[in-house]
């Protein structure tokens, strides 16, 4: 049976974000914040590595002040992995983060203030071929864009993150990412819909203030679940009030489940059901986490019953499937193995080790 296809992906500009392609039918990138302090720069050199290990690809690193500025040179020389600024209006910190070796920067050209300014800052990043991402936020919309639409609209988050652009071009700066965020996920959706029939700009696509893990991760899958099933996004990041790895991580499921991106183990487990003799919430949880860290792309198949499991898991590269006291291992839906309910575990791990 031919698989079914999400949209093609949109045409957008390619940029890069140091060695990382963004956009131009690149592979979607996965990206997230550190939650450090960034004068702490032994812990945040810590916290992107272990995120590196857990398949981040751009790391982005908040610059409240003048002295995060400056510890950025010594974090990017620590890191393998390109560094974007995250910068709000202050361009000497911009400047500063340039100077230090960043790869790309997130600030709003129209918030930074006179237009010497400005031009001071996107000429520092032409000259060294940084890119710069427009990050919209519904919560900072400026006052005169909030009195034309009464709220934050897809329409207003657009024209915002068109006024942004504006003065870039002008400025015949076009090395742009554009990011239209709100916590509310028609709002979001709508925005990059309207945004990406405009425009060819490269876009990083995420669910603001998503919320902490279990809301977070539904608002994330949905609202960026939409998006890139409609071919819109090219880089992303999921926004959890968690640990930054589990960011990473969702991201990764979310592009998995669209068969955007391959990265570790599918697991596909039944919900189990009256047939079901043995306990497979315990065993599907021993084998996420036993597959975890894997890299190797692999879909494994935790079922219930014999009944309907090796036939429902038929995609999968193996798996096992529940009996009275035995479960059979199966691959490619085909039964190559009856082993005792103890040893099913290891034998699952054993099986996929080969
Ligand atoms: Fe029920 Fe078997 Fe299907 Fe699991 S695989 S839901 S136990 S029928």
């Amino acid at each position: 049976m031919q698989k079914k296809k999400i949209a093609p992906r949109n045409k957008t500009r390619k940029i890069y974000v140091g060695s990382v392609p963004v956009g131009g039918g690149s592979l979607i990138s996965v990206q997230t914040m550190t939650k450090t302090d960034t004068r702490d720069v032994k812990s945040t050199v810590r916290q992107i590595k272990s995120l590196q290990k857990a398949g981040c690809e751009i790391i982005r690193i908040a610059v409240p002040d003048i002295e995060a500025a400056k510890a950025l040179g010594s974090i990017k020389k620590s890191v393998s992995i390109p560094v974007i600024a995250d910068i709000h209006f202050d361009w000497r910190l911009a400047l500063e983060a340039i100077k230090q070796g960043v790869d790309a920067l997130r600030i709003n050209p129209g918030n930074i203030g006179a237009t010497w300014k400005v031009s001071e800052v996107v000429s520092a990043a032409s000259d060294r071929h940084i890119p710069i991402r427009i990050g919209v936020n519904a919560g900072s919309l400026s006052k005169k864009l909030l009195a034309k639409y009464g709220h934050p609209t897809p329409e207003a988050l657009v024209e915002s993150a068109v006024e942004h652009i504006n003065i870039l071009e002008q400025l015949n700066f076009r090395e742009i990412k554009v990011s239209l965020k709100a916590s509310n996920i028609p709002t979001t959706v709508d925005a990059y819909r309207l945004f990406s029939r405009r425009f060819r700009y490269p876009l990083h696509i995420g669910i603001s203030e998503a919320g902490p893990s279990f809301t977070g991760i539904i608002k994330s899958s949905v609202g960026l679940g939409i998006l890139l099933a409609e071919g819109i996004g090219d880089t992303m990041r999921v926004s959890l009030s968690a640990d930054p790895s589990e960011e990473i991580r969702v991201a990764y499921e979310i592009l998995k489940s669209l068969g955007l991106r391959t990265k570790g183990a599918n697991i596909i487990s039944c919900p189990t059901c009256g047939r079901c003799e043995i306990d497979i919430r315990g065993l599907a949880s021993k084998v996420e986490s036993r597959l975890k860290n894997i890299d190797k792309p692999i879909t494994v198949a935790v079922m219930g019953c014999a009944v309907n499991g090796p036939g429902e898991a038929r995609e999968a590269d193996i798996g096992i499937a529940g009996g009275k006291g035995i479960g059979l291992l199966f691959r490619k839906g085909k039964i190559i193995k009856h082993v005792e309910e103890k040893e099913l575990l290891n034998e699952l791990m054993q099986e996929i080790n080969k």
